[in-house]
């Protein structure tokens, strides 16, 4: 990055915020990638569309205090990121993890401002949650929490203001349990969550939509770059959660074999292809461990340490964890081993050094921000379902998913070529997603 203008934003953002490393470390991919587009376009720097776009409009943290089976008061820090709502009203998950603090919610919300911008649909970026921890409550224990969590957030939100949903630690459980309580609280029935069950105005095909979002993506990427498709392939993912059983599950359906498959407790690998119906239910409907599949499918082998998949040799590789699951020397591992794709399910779960070394090595490379937008796009036709008070099949979902999922990827494709390289599908991401958010705030003034 040589643009004074960026380097000083930069600068400017690092010493206020020094003590938040995911969201500087977003920041500077960003900034670092949309400077050809900065450059062109000195109204940016007149009107400080690239200071406002670094700075949240609202950060709003708060106590959440709840009883546990014991009778014990607990508390936890929750939070709420309104980033940016030039485009629409803030739109982004809530995240229910140990490790939730505001370096990672503001990092999420930047990434989410640029990814729903890509969607073509009109939502602004915002994100949630809480450093409350899921695994191994009892239902009443995680009811209790959500009603707390939602006691303070109701007041926040709102379908044409601020519209969570799901993230990590938070499925259709939870959602449910937040949903019911801003009910009560505002003794009205709106769209102000999604990820919502199909019973109460949930859009049929959300559970699937990152994973089977992330498939379409990445074999159009793979058509388009490399005249080829998942056909054939062998893939490996990391995480059994929400998006990597669903992104699985599709590339076995478009015809690779998954071979590796990945959560806390390890990965199991088996060269005929994982049991993906097994894997699903101990993960989903018994909320078990991979270790447990280990035990039950004898062909299969088990490792006991997660990072060790990037190891396994395989054609296309879908990260679907966490932020920075894969690193450096990860990168290389799955070079060596002759990767042509790797695709980000979660959100940012290349380190930046690694990202850079698979662009370097011409992978061909899907972001996060683009390749893992089909869950919140469902989560848009949710909230115009809700607002229609209609329902759409399984089929018309899907097929809206697959197409825009597909359109993304051929904007940042043009895009990318336009500025740099067809590898540099990075940048491809960040311009097109930015061009959207910046003509939305110019328009506006300034606010
Ligand atoms: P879930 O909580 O449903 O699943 C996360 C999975 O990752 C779990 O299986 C968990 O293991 C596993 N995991 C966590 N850390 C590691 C690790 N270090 N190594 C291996 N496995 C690990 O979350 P989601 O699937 O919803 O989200 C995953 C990622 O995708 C996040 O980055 C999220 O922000 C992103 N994302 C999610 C969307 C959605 O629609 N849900 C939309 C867009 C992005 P275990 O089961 O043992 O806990």
């Amino acid at each position: 990055m040589t643009n004074k203008y960026l380097l000083n934003i930069y600068e400017n953002v690092k010493q206020k915020d020094k003590n938040e490393p995911e969201f500087l470390q977003a920041v500077y991919e960003v900034l670092n990638s949309i400077e050809p587009y900065v450059n062109e376009h000195p109204e940016l720097e007149k009107n400080g569309i690239i200071e406002r776009f670094v700075e949240p409009e609202r950060v709003i943290t708060f106590r959440v205090p709840w009883v546990d089976d014991n009778g014990k008061v607990q508390v936890n820090r929750g939070f709420r990121v309104q980033f940016n709502s030039a485009i629409g009203p803030y739109k982004g998950g809530i995240r229910l993890h140990p490790s939730v603090n505001l370096s990672i919610m503001k990092f999420l919300g930047f990434e989410q401002t640029l990814k729903n911008s890509l969607t073509g649909l009109p939502m602004g970026g915002g994100k949630g949650g809480c450093d409350f921890d899921p695994r191994g409550k009892s239902d009443l224990e995680v009811m209790r929490f959500c009603q707390s969590f939602m006691t303070e957030l109701f007041r926040h939100i709102g379908a044409d203001t601020d519209v969570p949903a799901g993230d990590i630690g938070t499925g259709a459980r939870e959602v449910g349990y937040m949903f019911g309580q801003y009910k009560r609280l505002k003794n009205e029935w709106t769209g102000v969550l999604t990820g919502k069950g199909l019973s109460y105005g949930g859009s049929i095909g959300r559970t699937s939509a990152t994973g089977f979002g992330l498939c379409y993506f990445t074999n159009k990427m793979l058509n388009i770059m490399k005249n080829t498709s998942l056909e054939g392939k062998k893939v490996i993912v990391s995480g059994s959660g929400n998006v990597g059983i669903y992104a699985a599950i599709k590339a076995k359906e478009l015809g690779a074999t998954v071979v590796a498959l990945s959560d806390i407790s390890g990965y199991v690998y088996k060269e005929s292809g994982i049991d993906l119906d097994l894997a699903r239910e101990i993960k989903e409907a018994k909320r078990g461990v991979l270790a447990d599949y280990a035990s039950l499918d004898k062909e299969c082998e088990f490792n006991p340490n997660p990072k060790l998949l990037w190891q396994v040799k395989c054609d296309v590789a879908l990260p679907c964890a966490t932020q920075n699951e894969i690193d450096l020397d990860d990168a290389k591992a799955l070079v060596s081993n002759g990767v042509i794709a790797v695709a980000e399910g979660a959100n940012m779960p290349c380190t930046l050094d690694a990202t850079n070394y698979l662009l370097e090595n011409k992978i061909c490379f899907a972001p996060a921000k683009a390749a893992n937008a089909g869950g919140v796009m469902v989560s848009g036709f949710e909230m115009s379902q809700n607002s229609m008070r209609l329902s759409w099949t399984f089929e018309e979902v899907d097929q809206k998913l697959k197409q825009q999922m597909e359109n993304i990827f051929m904007e940042v494709h043009e895009c990318a070529k336009h500025y740099d390289n067809m590898y540099n599908t990075v940048l491809g991401a960040n311009i097109s997603g930015f061009k959207k958010v910046a003509a939305a705030m110019l328009a506006q003034g300034v606010c």
